[in-house]
């Protein structure tokens, strides 16, 4: 099996984590593997003196308990909303009764900083929700711009990082964000059902609101303090993590990941142009590659390469829009003929 969606394909060594028998989660040495676990994942996202919650969830989970426990706290919230992933912020306001102002941004396309400044000028929310990377149509976001509106402004900012923790250069400290969101079966390159939340220091001592019992704040932070969850953890994943940390900080950091994502990127990019797939994305994030082919919305390429070659990709919204990841294990071979199966596809 070749697999473009995410997580991708997997280091067969994180893998075999899975296969073999694993210790009692509460036990010193769990809470010593979660805390050394906090401490990378501190040190990869550029957030000295923060703090982490590792959850048994999906990234959507963890994007609930930040509304929950903190936007729920805010008098109104303004989100960007530039594709699914962007609308889910807006649900979750809408699900909690957070006043919220949905800020919408058309597919594929980047923020009109302008109008938005405007907007947080004349409506004064007190916290913006966004994505990094709108996963479901590749485009990427400046949180140079929008860090800067923030602070001009004095609105919190709330980053879901889940697809390009990893994949894009990133700094909590630098774009002075208050909480990122991640999970692990995206740049982390681990099977799904962790999620994790970062918070800066500037958070320490904030009175979160208590609306969710699962997810509480406080509640997971007294345990996590001593590396340990309220709730039976998925004990594997958290030992797959933690490996997977080690794994990262022995090759000196985010760095050479973010490298060889993007020079996968680049290299199937350079595919597409050679088969005619045009990338609609105005600015396209390296962790996906989103691009326009000539397939019928029966999705004959998906299914083809499903059922000649056990590979898959990602359909999008549209017709003949599909998406590759580039965060799984790729190599250049892998790409090519990729690309090849799919042009095969296209005009079979
Ligand atoms: C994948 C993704 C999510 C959803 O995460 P789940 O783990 O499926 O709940 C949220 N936001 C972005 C930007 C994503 O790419």
């Amino acid at each position: 099996m070749k697999s473009y969606v995410f997580p991708g394909d997997i280091d067969p060594e994180l893998m075999a984590i899975g296969a073999k028998p694993f210790l009692y989660m509460r036990t010193d040495a769990f809470s010593e593997i979660n805390k050394e676990s906090e401490k990378i994942l501190l040190d990869l996202i550029h957030c000295p003196g923060g703090r982490t919650i590792i959850y048994t969830g999906s990234g959507t989970g963890a994007m609930s308990a930040v509304v929950e426990n903190y936007v729920s706290t805010k008098s109104k919230a303004i989100v960007i909303d530039g594709g699914s992933f962007g609308h889910r912020w807006f649900s979750l306001c809408e699900y909690y009764g957070v006043p919220v102002i949905d800020f919408k941004v058309p597919f594929a396309k980047d923020i009109d900083y302008g109008l938005l400044e405007e907007t947080i000028a004349a409506e004064k929310p007190e916290v913006l929700l966004c994505q990094h990377h709108e996963t479901s149509t590749g485009q990427l976001f400046s949180l140079d711009k929008l860090s800067a509106i923030c602070r001009r402004n004095k609105v919190s900012l709330v980053v879901d990082v889940i697809s390009t923790f990893l994949a894009e250069p990133l700094s909590m400290e630098k774009y002075d964000i208050d909480i990122c969101v991640t999970s692990t079966q995206k740049g982390l390159n681990i099977p799904p059902g962790l999620s994790v939340l970062f918070f800066s220091s500037k958070l320490d001592g904030y009175k979160f609101n208590h609306r969710g019992y699962y997810w509480d704040f406080d509640y997971n932070f007294s345990n996590f303090k001593r590396g340990q969850t309220p709730f039976s953890p998925a004990t594997i994943l958290f030992l797959q993590l933690n490996a997977r940390l080690r794994q990262l900080r022995e090759e000196g950091g985010e760095a050479k990941n973010i490298a060889d994502v993007r020079h996968r990127a680049e290299f199937f990019r350079e595919l597409c142009r050679k088969y005619g797939w045009d990338i609609p994305a105005e600015v396209p994030s390296f962790a996906i590659t989103g691009f326009q082919t000539k397939d019928t919305a029966e999705r004959k390429i998906f299914k083809g390469l499903m059922e000649k070659y056990d590979t898959y990709i990602m359909p999008g919204s549209l017709p003949g829009f599909y998406r590759v990841s580039h965060m799984g294990l790729q190599s250049d071979e892998d790409l090519r003929l990729l690309a090849e199966r799919i042009h095969e596809f296209e005009t079979a």
